[in-house]
């Protein structure tokens, strides 16, 4: 009953819309393979002045990403005859129309041109000639100022023949014209993306109802052969995640995994699932297993930790309202830090797998002479813009530090809680009670960083704001290693391989890392793409852009970097290519090859082996 007058309130504060009634919207991907999407709405209104808008702040993107300039073919019709338009000459997202008298609705007809772009999110390379990610919000426009929780939508979608589909939307009815799905608020719909491909399976990863499954597109059907194995610890992930939630925020979740050398590698978040583009043999290949595994468990913990509970500044009340992402480093940091812990617990790494990511991240940020300009708290303020940043000058400009730094930092408070409870409190506590809570259909819970204080202290008394605060806003020019030492191990590096270096050399993005040496990362073809102020190659007059040519006289290879860095009591000489000129530098170095590892500190607690432990 208080729905109702909510909505009759809403009425009456915009006349021209009537928000009870729902918006239809068939889109129509069946030309998906030529990167086309047609998308067509029917939309409530009264005469009289009514302005649309598209989505332009994406939840999870944390900036305004929409990608308008995609969207085409606009025409607007009422009774079947065609409606003036233009566009706001301000707000690039809002178009305004006058409906005509008599008529009760809008009839909306958009084309979208799905991007081949190499990065930039869902508005980035979506779709092959096997398979799509279908992103609703791409399509869409809604009325100005409603709230997206009270629009309601009916979608329905018509694929290309003989493709499946996958999407925590539930379907109503299925024929050979479409499938139409059940009604939404504007809010789910722009939450659940649809997964659709030629070469799809479906696997079930077990929880209480069996609601819990693997949607898998992929450009092969032999990609998609996943290993028993695999398919195991994802079900431990399932269990590992309830045993620390102790509660679900959702009615059914589906992984939706696309397997493509021809889409953007990331993953996006959603309540009840998760959008995870990883290469086309990453199920194959163990390479390329090892470095894109992580983002499953980071995207499932999301559910709690983001979708759940959202700090304020992120809940915003449609996608037109800015967001304010101070609070990322709780929301993807603490994610970040749940995501590799589950990842440990459920099998996903080995215990070896999750010692060389940490040693790696926390060298990486242990290397940042920008941390004395910006402080973390601004990498999570400016967030909207450093996602776009350029690679080049990472180290001094920062970029979303807050992923990575968080980690460190929920590790340190994780192990202060043990180390003072004597083991009987931890993180897993504040995660029951803060993340988890009870169980129940998905909804948002807001919180502010007084609400993130306060839960800590209910879990153990102790000073969180300063401890946090001097963790977050100030610039040092160290990385937070304290949860490390605590877990009883130490930072150290050596001549010995790191296995994610490793990795990352050889795993498609063929950077070789050799920053906490002479302080660059050079591509596998020598071009500089950062270079560590303060660091013997910065000095030497290195920088993005340029290229080394040869090392020590003899040609480029990341092998023979390596071992001119391996040789002690060396010089080292670089021939470098700088635009189209030629120079040579010198520079004495004798540090070795330094890749970062964990050693274990003998004279304290094993606590990270406690907190990687699964839990029962
Ligand atoms: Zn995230």
């Amino acid at each position: 009953m208080r729905r109702q007058s909510l909505l009759l309130l809403l009425v009456l504060s915009l006349p021209s819309v009537l928000h009870a009634q729902t918006i239809e919207l068939s889109l129509d991907a069946s030309e998906v393979a030529r990167k086309l999407l047609h998308a067509k709405m029917r939309i409530p209104a009264s005469p009289g002045a009514l302005t649309l808008v598209y989505p332009k702040w994406l939840p999870g993107e944390h900036g305004p990403t929409g990608p308008i300039t995609d969207l085409v073919g606009l025409q607007f019709s009422a009774g079947g005859k065609p409606v003036a338009w233009h566009r706001d000459p301000v707000d690039m997202y809002a178009f305004h129309v006058d409906v005509p008298a008599g008529a009760d609705a809008v009839e909306v007809a958009v084309d979208y041109l799905s991007s081949s772009a190499p990065s930039g999110f869902t508005s980035a390379a979506s779709a092959s000639p096997h398979l799509a990610l279908l992103t609703w919000s791409q399509v869409l426009l809604y009325p100005q100022g409603a709230r997206s929780d009270e629009v309601m939508f009916k979608p329905s979608l018509r694929l290309p023949a003989g493709w499946k589909y996958g999407t925590s939307l539930v379907t109503a009815r299925e024929s050979p014209e479409g499938i139409e799905l059940a009604p939404v608020s504007l809010t789910e719909l722009v939450d659940s993306p649809v997964l659709t491909g030629e070469h799809f399976r479906v696997v079930p990863l077990g929880g209480p109802n069996g609601d819990v499954e693997l949607h898998i597109a992929a450009d092969s059907a032999a990609a998609l052969a996943i290993s028993p194995e695999l398919t195991e610890s994802l079900r431990r992930l399932v269990q590992q995640a309830d045993a620390l939630f102790g509660a679900r925020h959702f009615e059914r979740y589906r992984f939706l995994l696309t397997l493509s050398d021809h889409v953007a590698h990331f993953g996006l978040e959603h309540h009840q699932s998760n959008d995870t583009r990883m290469p086309e043999r990453a199920l194959l290949d163990d390479t390329l297993g090892r470095l894109s595994i992580w983002i499953l468990p980071h995207e499932y913990v999301h559910s709690w930790n983001g979708k759940h509970r959202r700090p304020t500044g992120l809940a915003t009340p449609n996608y037109q309202e800015p967001m304010q992402g101070e609070l990322l480093w709780v929301y993807e940091g603490l994610t970040q830090y749940l995501g590799n812990l589950l990842a440990a617990r459920s099998g996903l790494f080995t215990t070896r797998q999750y010692h060389e990511r940490i040693a790696r991240v926390a060298a990486d940020l242990d290397h940042r002479p920008g941390r004395a300009w910006r402080p973390l708290v601004d990498t999570t303020v400016a967030a909207q813009l450093l996602y776009g940043a350029s690679d080049a000058w990472a180290s001094y400009r920062r970029g979303v530090d807050f992923y990575n730094e968080g980690w460190l930092i929920w590790l340190d408070v994780d192990t202060l809680i043990r180390q003072q409870t004597q083991g009987r409190r931890s993180l897993d506590d504040f995660s029951r009670s803060f993340l988890g809570g009870a169980s129940g259909p998905a909804a948002v819970k807001t919180y502010t960083v007084d609400d993130v204080f306060k839960a800590l202290n209910d879990i153990h008394p102790y000073d969180w704001r300063a401890f946090l605060l001097e963790r977050v806003s100030p610039s040092g020019d160290r990385a937070p290693l304290g949860g490390i030492e605590r877990g009883g191990y130490r930072l150290v590096y050596n001549d010995q391989r790191n296995q994610l270096l490793e990795d990352v050399e050889n795993g498609g993005a063929e950077l070789t890392d050799a920053g906490s040496s002479i302080g660059i990362r050079v591509s596998s073809d020598g071009e500089v793409r950062d270079a560590i102020p303060g660091t013997p190659a910065y000095t030497a007059g290195l920088a993005p852009g340029m290229k080394v040519i040869a090392v020590n006289g003899r040609r480029f290879s990341p092998d023979v970097l390596r071992d001119a860095l391996s040789s002690k009591g060396a010089t080292l000489a670089l021939l470098i290519e700088n635009q189209e000129f030629f120079t040579q530098v010198s520079f004495p170095y004798e540090g070795g090859l330094k890749e970062p590892h964990l050693e274990r500190d003998e004279s304290k607690p094993a606590l990270l082996d406690q907190i990687l432990a699964p839990l029962r």
